[in-house]
């Protein structure tokens, strides 16, 4: 690890002032945030982030989960992901998120990590983290040894020739299917942007994961009141039962009436570059019959766009299986 300089900020402004101060002295040296550390630590110890700055934000006081004027939810950026999954208001109103929260990583992980770091986790793809191999993402323009490499765990939405690497976190996929608000703060000022627009697809540029500038701070997640009458569940299927990272994942929000989806929202993860939203396949849902034809031709519909690496065609099945069981689920078709 090389040596790097520690700051504990006081106030979002002393934050943003040192990442923007360092970010110009330095001619673009990376500044990072810590909040958990549970991402960025391990991978300054691989090597693979190297800041000469890190500004810690965990006294800045962004830990409240508070209901907003509307009736919807407002999630400080530290809020501590355990915390998140248990409050009563999100248990009740948001079960998705609940669920997708305490699907991902280990008990004692979830103590720590935080909502922005959730938001901002990199990704697993096993050359990413080793520095002895070729990343476009970690190094851009090395190439990809991911693409003829090992890359069964890897995406089949949103991929380039530059880059394969799937969005690895839980939370993310239930924050794409209640359509988040993600609020940021920096030298621009403060700004929302609404969640299906935050994440980046690689595209020749897969170093740039989210529309983030230098020195921006995500202050908080803003959740609209729940619809009413949907229910919410999320399913992820991975190759043991805990501690795991998604194969294939899918967050649905759901209100059926008279035997019909009157409003459907769904997302996936496991397979997509970013939190892969499903809008082809609530198209086909909304005001169809809930039934078995229904469910399996929105699965088909949503993965017709799949392209599978050497290793991956399995996926493709695996996905369509995985959403319409979600699908199931949510709607009281099958109870476990
Ligand atoms: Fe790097 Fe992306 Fe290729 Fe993995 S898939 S090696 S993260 S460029």
């Amino acid at each position: 690890m090389d040596s790097f300089q520690y700051t504990r900020a006081r106030t979002i402004t002393e934050a943003i002032g040192i990442a923007a101060q360092a970010n110009t002295a330095q001619q673009g040296a990376p500044v990072r945030f810590l909040a958990g550390g549970t991402t960025l630590v391990d991978l300054m110890k691989l090597d693979v982030e190297r800041p000469t700055r890190v500004v810690d934000i965990n006294k800045l006081g962004l830990d409240a989960i508070e209901r907003t004027a509307d009736g919807g939810l407002r999630i400080g950026a530290l809020v501590r992901n355990a915390a998140l999954a248990h409050d009563p208001a999100v248990v009740r109103d948001y079960r998705v998120l609940s669920e997708a929260l305490l699907s991902g990583a280990s008990a004692q992980l979830r103590n720590v990590a935080t909502t922005s770091g959730n938001l901002l986790q990199r990704t697993r793809c096993m050359y990413f983290r080793n520095t002895a191999m070729a990343c476009n993402k970690r190094e851009p323009g090395s190439g990809c040894s991911a693409i003829d490499g090992e890359n069964r765990t890897l995406a089949i939405l949103g991929t380039s020739s530059h880059c394969i690497a799937t969005n690895p976190s839980d939370m993310n996929v239930a924050l794409a299917a209640l359509e988040a608000t993600i609020h940021v703060q920096g030298t621009r000022g403060i700004r929302a942007i609404a969640f299906q627009d935050f994440h980046l697809v690689p595209g020749d540029t897969p170093h740039r994961e989210t529309v983030l500038e230098p020195g921006d701070l995500v202050t908080h997640i803003t959740l609209a009141p729940p619809h009413p009458g949907a229910t919410s569940r999320y399913l992820k299927l991975r190759d043991r039962a805990s501690y795991e990272f998604a194969l294939a994942s899918a967050a649905v929000v759901v209100e059926a009436a008279s035997g019909r989806f009157r409003y459907v929202r769904l997302a996936m993860g496991g397979i997509g570059t970013k939190p892969w939203r499903m809008t082809a396949a609530e198209q086909v849902l909304t005001g169809a019959a809930v039934d078995e034809g229904a469910i399996r031709q929105a699965a088909t519909v949503a993965l017709r766009d799949a392209r599978p690496q050497s290793e991956n065609g399995f996926k493709v099945e695996l996905a369509q299986r995985c959403l319409a069981h979600a699908l199931r689920l949510a709607t009281g078709m099958a109870s476990v």
